[in-house]
């Protein structure tokens, strides 16, 4: 008798097994590949999953079973490797394998489509240098190569075909002569020189011990953490041993924590080497995304530069991973599945047995904990590559001086100062919108989200007030709802607002804003940084996302507004993400020249962390703040998890995390604080209430954890909230 085939799949569905299935009776057990896609009946619903077993029997009876509709592919979508990092990633965040399954694919995949691999072959110009006047005697060439010229992003055979008729000897002639390159067109984009030269220096001396450090351990799993101040050539480290790394044949995989990071990263490969690069951000169409899957597959992408999902792709033969800007936020998933890339890429690199690196100009007080007690190995770069001074920062108290639309009288002065030298000048604010707060002088009434708290914040060109939590919007009132009066006052300043006043006082300099608000379209935040670095702006005013890693040399000057904020914030994390953000952005002053300057506006210019951090540098700074850390047992010290619970009535969130830690036993080994209402208590109409464990063994804690949660999924409650666990979370809201 023919023996049964039990397939076991996982579901993307907020369970934590896997689903049993029948095979076809025509499929034998070598016909169904582990890690294969398979498209099963599922209640009244058809889902994709992803085989994970295979079986000769079940525990459940052959007449429950189900069939499979299909199994999808030969080969399977994930690798040995990949599936083990992906039930690892599962284990570790106490996510379902099914749904972090589903996380890890492209839409096209997740859907049960394929990936048509594109094969056109594209023509395109490889040498700019020359002009189409150098074959003036051969007219045939000439023809194509200014064709060429002119479509910067290359033509296929077909294309030029279309215009040319019998082209392919003068294209051949081309190509010979080294001014046309013939490459596959698919997601690994290759070298369009587009007019940058490639820098000439070699590495300097801590620039080469980093790079040489890494070099003789290819080979093996280490991890470096290469703190190197803002500007130090941290890139060109990177870039240095993802040469010798293609050269063996293999793969680097570099994460950035923001989509503009990329452009910039891509730019630098292209200019220094000749590697097809492949770059994976969330603005990607989900064909594009698709082809960068494929790329990475296939190896025909030997540097992928991506945001964090990268860190998922399959890569053929992955050789190195670069985390730049290891302490950003960002790095952290925020929604859904809840991980953070660094830390799955260091389990990808130890599994992979191939060297990581943590670039930051600010390590986290993690990395920094786990250099201390020997488990990272740390890379210093002490001085600016290009010899200039990191820029020093100075203090305005904003107490007793006159203020207007955030900017004191003594910032605007310096800024004057700086255009008059035709220099750039970047302001920080860390707040979007025209002005935080609408409020009514007659009676105080505040403009309120209805289903957040939080105020909704006044956005002047739309004439709307929005809730930057639920994105709700409405038009702006004229008249006060409460008292009727016309008395409304716009109060506090948000990048908009800081943008109007600006172009009052400078009405004849060019200003950009750079802020999520004027982003959202594709392409819009490539073509505003580029115009940047190209001089086209005097003034750029942004937030955040203007913080981190770009390399703006033409910047004199840095004027931070305001984050007097951050020095009150109840997360413990605040004073480190404070002095992180201050050094990062007074960290693009001066990057060219030795003119740098920076300028931070506080109401607290007494303030101890302040002073500490500017007197005596990150690194002091940190190094006072982790003991602070140790003697209240917070993390890197101890491990946090978080046990959340959201519900339309309040009394449920914080009943049922009551229920939850009445139901654990107490232990020395661990310890609960809370529940206690999430800051913003409630959001988009939801109460929130959180349960924190804190732990000094990680191990115990994971173990507990995933004896806790089927029992936690059994209580009464259980169904009258949503509850989710978030493993190391960043951010205590
Ligand atoms: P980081 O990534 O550490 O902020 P970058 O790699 O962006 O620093 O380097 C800062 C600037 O210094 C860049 O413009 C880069 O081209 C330049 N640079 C880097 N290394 C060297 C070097 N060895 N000699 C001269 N200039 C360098
Ligand atoms: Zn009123
Ligand atoms: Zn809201």
């Amino acid at each position: 008798m023919k023996s049964t085939l039990v397939l076991h799949i996982a579901l993307p569905v907020p369970l934590y097994q896997s689903f049993e299935y029948l095979a076809a009776a025509r499929q034998g057990v070598d016909d169904v590949n582990i890690g294969a896609r398979a498209r099963v009946p599922f209640g009244r619903r058809t889902l994709i999953g992803i085989v994970v077993e295979k079986t000769d029997s079940s525990r459940l009876p052959a007449s429950k079973l189900k069939p499979v509709h299909a199994i999808l592919d030969t080969q399977p979508v994930f690798n040995t490797h990949l599936m083990a990092l992906l039930f690892w990633a599962a284990r570790y965040y106490h996510q379902p394998p099914g749904e972090v399954f589903s996380a890890a694919l492209p839409k096209v995949l997740r859907t049960g489509k394929f990936i048509a691999p594109v094969t056109k072959t594209i023509y395109r110009v490889c040498n700019h240098e020359v002009s189409g006047e150098v074959l003036r005697r051969a007219p045939k060439q000439r023809l194509i190569f200014e064709l060429l010229l002119a479509n910067a992003d290359g033509l296929s055979g077909d294309e030029i075909t279309r215009r040319v008729p019998d082209w392919r000897p003068a294209a051949r002639a081309l190509l010979s002569k080294k001014l046309v390159v013939k490459v596959p067109q698919d997601a690994a984009q290759p070298i369009t020189t587009s007019g940058v030269a490639s820098k000439e220096f070699s590495l300097n001396q801590e620039q080469y011990h980093a790079y040489n450090q890494i070099h003789q351990n290819l080979h093996k799993f280490d991890v470096y953490l290469l703190a190197g101040v803002t500007g130090s050539g941290k890139t060109e480290v990177y870039l240095a041993l993802a040469k010798e790394v293609i050269v063996n044949r293999r793969q680097v995989l570099i994460l950035v924590p923001e989509i503009g990071l990329t452009l910039q990263l891509v730019q630098r490969i292209q200019s220094a080497s000749d590697a097809r690069v492949a770059v994976m951000h969330s603005n990607l169409s989900d064909a594009e995304r698709a082809q960068v899957w494929l790329a990475a597959n296939t190896g025909s992408a030997q540097i992928v530069v991506g945001t964090r999902s990268a860190v998922f792709l399959p890569f053929k033969n992955l050789g190195l991973i670069v985390v730049d800007e290891e302490h950003d936020l960002s790095l952290k998933q925020q929604e859904g599945f809840l991980y953070h890339a660094r830390d799955v890429a260091i389990y990808r690199a130890k599994q992979t047995s191939i060297p990581i690196i943590l670039g930051s100009a600010t390590p986290s007080f993690e990395s920094q904990y786990n250099v201390n007690t020997g488990r990272y190995q740390k890379l210093v770069l002490s001085k600016r590559a290009r010899r200039t001074k990191i820029p020093e920062v100075k203090l305005i108290d904003l107490r007793s001086k006159a203020v207007s639309d955030g900017l004191s009288n003594e910032l605007l002065q310096a800024i004057e100062g700086e255009l008059g030298q035709q220099q750039q000048v970047l302001l920080f604010l860390n707040r979007r919108g025209y002005a935080p707060t609408l409020l009514c002088r007659d009676c105080g009434w505040v403009a309120e989200c209805s289903r957040c708290d939080v105020r909704m914040t006044f956005h002047k060109q739309q004439n709307i007030i929005r809730c930057h939590h639920c994105c709700r919007q409405q038009q702006a009132p004229d008249q006060c709802p409460l008292c009727q009066h016309k008395n409304i006052l716009w109060l506090g300043e948000g990048t908009q607002r800081v943008e109007n006043k600006l172009r009052q006082v400078f009405p004849n300099t060019a200003i950009t804003r750079i802020d999520r608000d004027n982003t959202r379209k594709k392409n819009t935040l490539y073509t505003k940084l580029k115009d940047i670095h190209a001089g086209k702006y005097q003034i750029i005013i942004g937030t955040q996302m203007l913080s981190k890693g770009h390399d703006f040399p033409g910047v004199s000057l840095v004027g931070i507004l305001n984050v007097d904020h951050g020095l009150f914030s109840t997360d413990f994390r605040a004073t480190e993400r404070l002095a992180q953000l201050i050094v990062q952005v007074a960290g693009r002053a001066g990057r060219a020249t030795n003119t740098g300057k920076v300028l931070l506006q506080t109401y607290q210019p007494e303030h101890s962390l302040l002073n500490c951090l500017l007197a005596h540098g990150y690194e002091a700074f940190s190094r006072e703040a982790l003991k602070i850390r140790e003697s209240c047992s917070l993390p890197p010290y101890t491990f946090m998890t978080l046990i959340r619970a959201r519900a339309h009535r309040q009394e449920f969130t914080r009943r049922f995390l009551y229920d939850v830690k009445n139901f654990v036993e107490t232990s020395p080994q661990w310890k609960f604080l809370g529940p206690i209402p999430a800051m913003q208590e409630r959001k988009a109409g939801l109460y929130q209430s959180q349960l924190v464990v804190i732990s000094s063994n990680r191990k115990i804690l994971q173990q507990r954890l995933h004896d806790w949660i089927p029992a936690i999924q059994q209580l009464p409650l259980a169904k009258r909230v949503r509850w989710s666990v978030e493993v190391d979370p960043l951010e205590m809201e």
